[in-house]
């Protein structure tokens, strides 16, 4: 296929949905255990409901959403973090336009924008160096958020800072790593899965081999998708495919993409200019060991944690809040108690609501909430 509109193609998709059905029989599953299958990543949440994939799929086969949306998994002392950096004086805090209206305890960095401080929303680390040498008298930060996906544009960036000697740059580093969280979702005694559609967009950087372990230690098969209703679909027919031939294995549907060994230059920069840190708090999910990166020794200038101190203070999500739950699969984001009341796109209590990879924004986006009506 060529063109987006063939990814897209109804009539395909429907066989596809049949396939599925005739396998999902096969498997014969109890109306209590249907089967799982986990989307990691935020961009295959926001497609399946976009494109209303989970209504062709059959009752015995159910969709969870993972964690695999760097904005919502930011903990709150984090953004608490970023706020304090913005209000400093003399300070340009820079950031992804989706994360600006993630909760803090205190405020958000549109209300630090609003109340005065410099924030200002760019589309690349690069935009923020450029606003660096334009203002050298003036502290710019950027706000490094994301998985493998971002890791290597903020690296690069870092190095180019290095290379045109540019002192007024440094990075608030938050950027995380799939494997170590995808491993603590396996090691969850609370959630049953049967198999898992990989990110696609972190593979075309770590490739392929690093899942590895979810097929040889745990026994559960993922396939590698992309974010077209199509790919989509083929993927969960794959993992299926495997579920009723009794394999294990690590398949990539978007090879078109994301090539089996990865990007090598990328992960050069990102070995380069990060090292791994002992653990990382999500929000959530709690501290998860290795599931995060800082920069190095030898780009400790460029390192915005080390030239301000933060605050670096744990905080509790809003009792209301039950984010930890949905991000693991435990609950449905409409079985949050304060879904779609105190908590929408416009009010957002917690960090899935913000971002459009949020499940809990997709479903309010997208939603009809069928299950909650029958419920009620
Ligand atoms: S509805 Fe709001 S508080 Fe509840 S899980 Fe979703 S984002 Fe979190």
């Amino acid at each position: 296929m060529k063109y987006v509109e063939e990814f897209r193609d109804g009539d395909t998709a429907r066989v596809l949905a049949k396939e599925i059905q005739r396998i999902a029989e096969a498997l014969d599953r109890p109306a209590d255990r249907p089967i799982h299958i986990m989307e990691v990543c935020g961009g295959h949440t926001h497609s399946i409901f976009r494109y209303g994939l989970e209504g062709m799929l059959p009752k015995s086969v159910e969709l969870v959403h993972g964690p695999g949306c760097p904005v919502c998994v930011l903990p709150m002392g984090r953004v608490d973090d970023c706020v304090s950096i913005a209000e400093r004086e003399g300070v340009i805090f820079t950031t992804f336009g989706d994360a600006m209206r993630v909760p803090g305890s205190r405020k958000s960095l549109l209300q630090a924008k609003a109340d005065g401080a410099d924030v200002r929303m760019v589309y690349s680390p690069m935009d923020a160096l450029t606003i660096a040498r334009r203002h050298p008298e003036r502290e710019v930060v950027f706000f490094g958020l994301g998985f493998e996906t971002t890791m290597p544009s903020t690296a690069l960036t870092i190095l180019q800072a290095e290379r045109l000697g540019v002192q007024n740059f440094s990075v608030f580093c938050n950027h995380i790593t799939i494997v170590p969280t995808i491993k603590a979702i396996l090691d969850s005694p609370d959630i049953r899965l049967d198999g898992f559609l990989g990110p696609g967009h972190v593979s075309m950087v770590i490739g392929v081999k690093p899942y590895e372990f979810v097929a040889r230690f745990y026994k559960k098969p993922m396939v590698v998708a992309g974010f077209e209703p199509l790919d989509i679909l083929q993927s969960i027919w794959m993992v299926m495919k495997q579920l009723v031939e009794a394999r294990c294995e690590i398949e990539n549907q978007y090879a078109r993409v994301a090539p089996e060994q990865g990007n090598d230059a990328a992960l050069r920069a990102v070995d380069h200019v990060y090292e791994l840190r002992e653990f990382f708090e999500w929000r959530g999910l709690g501290s998860i060991d290795h599931s995060g990166v800082r920069l190095r020794e030898e780009y400790a200038r460029f390192d915005a944690e080390r030239k301000f101190a933060v605050p670096n203070l744990k905080i509790a999500d809003p009792k209301s809040c039950q984010c930890g739950e949905v991000l693991k699969g435990a609950i449905k984001p409409w079985q949050c108690k304060v879904f779609g009341t105190a908590c929408t796109p416009h009010t957002p209590l917690g960090a899935l609501m913000v971002s459009s990879e949020g499940a809990c924004a997709a479903y309010y986006q997208y939603g009809v909430f069928p299950k909650r009506e029958a419920a009620e």
